[in-house]
């Protein structure tokens, strides 16, 4: 199921009636996430002005460069679709679309990720309005995933399984593989599987590499007997996938990776059952974490258990101390914690999990164990 123009609809009507609740103004986004998100447009930021309007009354309106006009009006749901010429001033069009639309003097919500280029630009453009940030609307929206999100997101944590069913199938034929070497396989069976390129760069971590969390990957070769973090990922319709497996290839590990493997296997299992409605972010990671504690490896535990996953590969709600977010349905993150021993190995095993009504479901379904 691809999302069809009603999902964006939807998703913009909500957004509205959040302005409005608010008493903002209006949204002003350029090529991003949120825009992904609203209007179904994955185009890249560019040095021209690429703005969608959505009005807290009324239709949105796109100004976009001459060039993209055809492609936005085949692409997209808005049907207000204005353009600009290279050899025009943009600034004065932004200043008209804006007095129309009744948010020339508002308070507008600007894409976080807006490059100063254009920010600077619209604050020369409306001299009377005020801004801030189009997460303090869209946030509360995108956190919560809709079925097309969903979707997506399984078919991209499917792809990701295939994968390590890939791995495991090469087995000792990993070992003199460079960790560079290994990646290039996991990110060629990730497209045969049906991703598209990689969510984030693709971690290859042998033996004492993968004590460095976000070790990417280099030309040391797999060993037979030492573990290998691998954690990558693919998108499927935008989504992406985010897993991480901890393999031995061609060997028998010994016996403290087998140890420290068990534990975080425990501690991700005990992550994972605390998930439900109602329970604190904090209090997933303390049960995760509670488990390394006991085993006298909370030191080695240096990083957050798991992060928020969807059109962003990291994003609400961080599954960290303190934070008393209370998880709400239809939430997607990731369960992930490791522990890394600096100079030996590391183990982290990391899967994403979606709140229902009474629980959470996992997205992935292979095994966690060692074992190729
Ligand atoms: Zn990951
Ligand atoms: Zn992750």
């Amino acid at each position: 199921m691809t999302a069809d123009p009603d999902t964006f609809e939807r998703r913009a009507a909500a957004a509205r009636e959040r302005l409005r609740e608010r008493g903002d103004d209006g949204l002003v986004l350029f090529p991003s996430r949120n825009l992904r998100y609203l209007a179904d447009h994955g185009e890249e930021p560019a040095e021209r002005h690429f703005l969608l309007f959505v009005p807290a009354d009324g239709e949105p309106v796109f100004l976009v460069p001459e060039l993209s006009g055809e492609q936005v009006r085949e692409a997209s749901w808005v049907t207000d679709v204005r353009t600009w010429g290279d050899a025009e001033d943009p600034v004065p069009r932004i200043a008209d679309i804006a007095a129309e639309l009744g948010m020339d003097a508002g308070h507008l919500l600007v894409d976080d990720t807006m490059w100063a280029l254009f920010t600077q630009d619209l604050r020369t453009a409306l001299p009377e309005a005020t801004f801030g940030l189009a997460s303090e609307v869209l946030g509360d929206l995108r956190v919560r995933k809709d079925d097309a999100e969903l979707d997506a997101m399984e078919r991209a944590a499917a792809v990701a399984d295939e994968t390590v069913r890939d791995l495991r199938e090469l087995g000792d034929g990993a070992v003199g593989l460079t960790e560079a070497e290994l990646a290039a396989e996991i990110e060629d069976s990730l497209e045969r599987h049906g991703g598209t390129g990689v969510s984030f760069d693709t971690i290859v971590g042998a033996g004492p590499n993968g004590a460095k969390p976000h070790h990417h990957h280099s030309d040391r070769e797999i060993r037979p007997g030492e573990p290998v973090v691998l954690d990558f990922g693919t998108r499927v319709d935008g989504y992406p996938s985010d897993q991480t497996r901890t393999l031995v290839f061609g060997g028998e590990p010994d016996e403290q990776v087998r140890e420290v493997h068990e534990v975080v296997q425990e501690a991700q299992q005990a992550g994972v059952d605390a998930v439900e409605p109602g329970v604190t972010a904090a209090a997933v990671d303390a049960a995760a974490r509670e488990v390394i504690e006991a085993a006298d490896y909370g030191d080695e535990f240096i990083h957050r258990t798991g992060h928020g996953v969807g059109l962003d590969v990291h994003e609400a709600p961080y599954i960290v101390a303190g934070n008393e977010r209370e998880l709400e349905p239809g939430m997607v993150f990731s369960v992930e914690p490791g522990i890394y021993l600096p100079g030996e190995f590391g183990v982290r095993i990391e899967d994403l999990v979606v709140v229902t009504e009474d629980g959470c479901a996992r997205l992935n379904h292979t095994d966690r164990g060692w074992e190729c």
